[in-house]
């Protein structure tokens, strides 16, 4: 339902859980972020609230990093668990992945994946993501690459944003039927469903086109479509009341 991430020199996790919270307006049953630090993963992430999120982080801190992604989750598949909160992995938990949207063929991809000796953990369309996203990345090292070779095997809405623990200076988003912005601060970047998310950092934005992957660092923005193609890269400016 809300995405945020970040990379930058600030605490990710800071800045994820301050973006999710501006778009908890919008609606949701579970929340979840994960952090690059040390060379890996680490996820936390929680059916309710982001109270419930919060809390748990006191109970079970993430190492501190400067690159991470968030989700509010409002599910359409599987319930609303602590299992089925995004981000979600790969077996291997080098790749963190969070969606809005619907895999519609996420089922032929589950079997596909299980064939292939993948365990899925949950009952989600997006988990199968995570695996692809792995995979591809295995074959080709360039997370922006992998992501454009899973997005051309999906079919349904998405906005999907992911990291891998292999490229911690790195987040890669894409979308299709549903939005995905980027804004460019000093030295940092963010990525969101909605530009309220990071407001509050800065009010230059790059808004993606329908089926293009992004590739963000602290100082680059690379747009392509599905198939590697350059994309314009259209900055604007975010000009209404950040109250709102
Ligand atoms: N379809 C995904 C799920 O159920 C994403 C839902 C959302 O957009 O929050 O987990």
């Amino acid at each position: 339902c809300g995405i945020v991430g970040y990379v930058g020199s600030q605490s990710a996790l800071e800045v994820v859980l301050a973006g999710l919270k501006r778009l908890e307006y919008r609606g949701y049953d579970s929340a979840g972020a994960a952090v690059l630090a040390d060379g890996a993963i680490a996820v936390a992430k929680k059916s309710g609230k982001l109270v419930n999120l919060e809390k748990a982080l006191v109970d079970r801190p993430l190492p501190a990093g400067a690159t991470g992604i968030g989700h509010t989750r409002w599910a359409t598949h599987g319930g609303p668990t602590d299992a089925n909160a995004h981000p979600h992995l790969d077996g291997a938990r080098r790749v963190a992945v969070v969606h809005n949207g619907i895999i519609e063929n996420f089922a032929d991809l589950r079997h596909e994946l299980a064939a292939r000796g993948h365990v899925l953990r949950s009952e989600t369309d997006t988990e199968v993501v995570a695996h692809l996203l792995a995979e591809e990345f295995s074959g080709c090292a360039d997370l922006a690459e992998a992501m454009r070779l899973v997005c051309r095997r999906l079919q349904g809405a998405f906005t999907l944003v992911a990291v891998h623990a292999d490229v911690p200076d790195l987040v890669v988003g894409a979308r299709r039927n549903s939005p995905l912005v980027v804004g460019v601060g000093e030295d940092e970047a963010f990525l969101a469903s909605d530009v309220s998310a990071f407001i509050a950092h800065t009010r230059s934005a790059v808004e993606l086109g329908q089926d293009q992957v992004v590739q963000v660092r602290r100082d680059e923005v690379v747009v392509t479509d599905f198939y590697g193609r350059p994309a314009d890269v259209r900055h604007y400016r975010v000009d209404w009341d950040a109250a709102a």
